[in-house]
């Protein structure tokens, strides 16, 4: 799953560089930095990679999602209609930017169910977020649709879904913008970092200034810069940037790795025929940083974590149902709308509104799934190990259920 498992001798070369001149910073010195420009040189390899015309370094993927936002145009009073399952940066971005997050359910691709999406358009609504979330596609085409008939934003957050794609074409490049995190725990790491990456000129030119003050980086003296709008600091060292370098290079080894686990997984798990497995939309194809699996129901899914919790063998699986991060049942902070400092009242009172909100679809899947992380680390021995534990502690819950019954 994560890139910090093969950290090494690359990445440690390409820091040195950056040590070497001393020049940390991304911009500017142009002298002393003897011709080396991690980002610049990231953010090109970026976009040969993965196929979009622009790619925009951020700090983090919570940054590139208010970036890609503001870039967008999108901001107070405007309403983005997300998914209730996904990593809490997401509805941050959505907030920072003074807009109104509309969460809605999503279904067995874990990601947003498109006849939940089209039930929650208002006249308000500017945008669509989908997140493909645990590495596998939202259902794009459908979302791409709805987007059309009402002229709305597609915005990818793509920050878990690195490599994955849909119709031949990388997530994250789909949309009218997209974002990846490389924080700790993602695919390819930078420590932490973040990236837009678009089709559109004018969405790269904004998000380029929009991360760095403003500046407009036309010209070679920064100090001389003008400001075209107001920016915030949203910008990659260089020494994160020359970590990410090294990583993309490995990205496909990561995820041909992945991809033999995962599927060496799942062919053992599929032995058992009361498993099954995420839905994958047509034309999409995983990314396998997680393999995330369904039992037929909620008691049943409890008692099999509690079943490999005893056994030793729940870490590195996640029942994201009762996970502080992941999922809407969790967010009483978001909910409750406790903010350190006065919000819009739209947006209060959206929040707060959420708190008598029903998301029994998602509660019906989510209530049942347990994704496993995919490590780039097992021995082959390890894998199998693993997945013949995995099987017996599901086998000896469906028998004593059987016995029950
Ligand atoms: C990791 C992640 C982000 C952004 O995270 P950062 O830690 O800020 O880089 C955004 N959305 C999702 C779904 C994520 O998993």
């Amino acid at each position: 799953m994560p890139g910090f498992e093969f950290f090494g001798e690359e990445e440690r070369k390409e820091v040195n560089e950056v040590l070497e001149t001393g020049i940390l910073m991304r911009y500017g010195f142009d002298g002393p930095r003897k011709g080396r420009w991690k980002a610049k040189e990231l953010e090109q390899a970026i976009t040969e990679v993965f196929g979009c015309k622009y790619a925009q370094l951020t700090s983090s993927g919570t940054s590139a999602l208010t970036t890609a936002m503001a870039a967008l145009g999108i901001g107070a009073g405007d309403e983005i209609i997300m998914p209730c399952f996904t990593f809490v940066a997401s509805f941050e971005a959505v907030l920072s930017v003074g807009a109104i997050p509309v969460l809605v359910d999503i279904d067995e691709t874990l990601t947003l169910k498109p006849a939940a999406v089209r039930a929650a358009i208002s006249p308000r609504t500017k945008c669509i977020m989908p997140v493909h979330m645990c590495g596998s596609p939202a259902d794009l085409g459908a979302l791409q649709e709805i987007c059309n008939e009402h002229k709305l934003i597609l915005l990818e957050d793509a920050c878990q879904s690195i490599g994955a794609k849909y119709k031949g074409r990388s997530l994250g490049t789909i949309g009218d913008a997209g974002t990846f995190s490389f924080d700790f725990v993602k695919t390819i790491t930078c420590a932490e970092g973040g990236v837009v990456m678009t089709n559109k000129e004018d969405v790269y030119v904004k998000s380029d200034g929009y991360t760095d003050h403003g500046h407009d980086h036309k010209g070679i003296d920064r100090g001389a810069d003008l400001h075209p709008f107001i920016g915030y600091n949203y910008r990659i060292s260089e020494l994160h940037a020359a970590v990410g370098l090294a990583q993309i290079r490995k990205l496909d080894t990561f995820l041909s790795i992945q991809k033999k686990n995962c599927m060496a997984l799942r062919d053992a798990l599929s032995t058992v025929p009361e498993i099954s497995f995420r839905e994958v939309p047509e034309g999409g194809e995983d990314s396998c940083t997680f393999l995330s699996w369904l039992l037929p129901t909620e008691a049943l899914t409890k008692a099999v974590v509690e079943e490999m919790k005893a056994q030793g063998i729940l870490a590195g699986s996640f029942y994201w149902y009762s996970n502080n991060w992941h999922y809407i049942s969790k967010w009483d902070h978001l909910k409750q709308a406790t903010t350190l400092h006065n919000i819009n009242p739209d947006q209060k009172a959206a929040l707060l509104k959420l708190a008598d909100t029903k998301f029994e679809a998602s509660d019906a899947v989510m209530s049942r799934c347990i994704s496993t992380a995919i490590s780039l680390m097992w021995t082959e021995e390890q894998r199998k190990d693993k997945a013949e534990k995995m099987v017996a502690a599901v086998r000896k819950v469906l028998q004593a259920q059987l016995q029950q019954a």
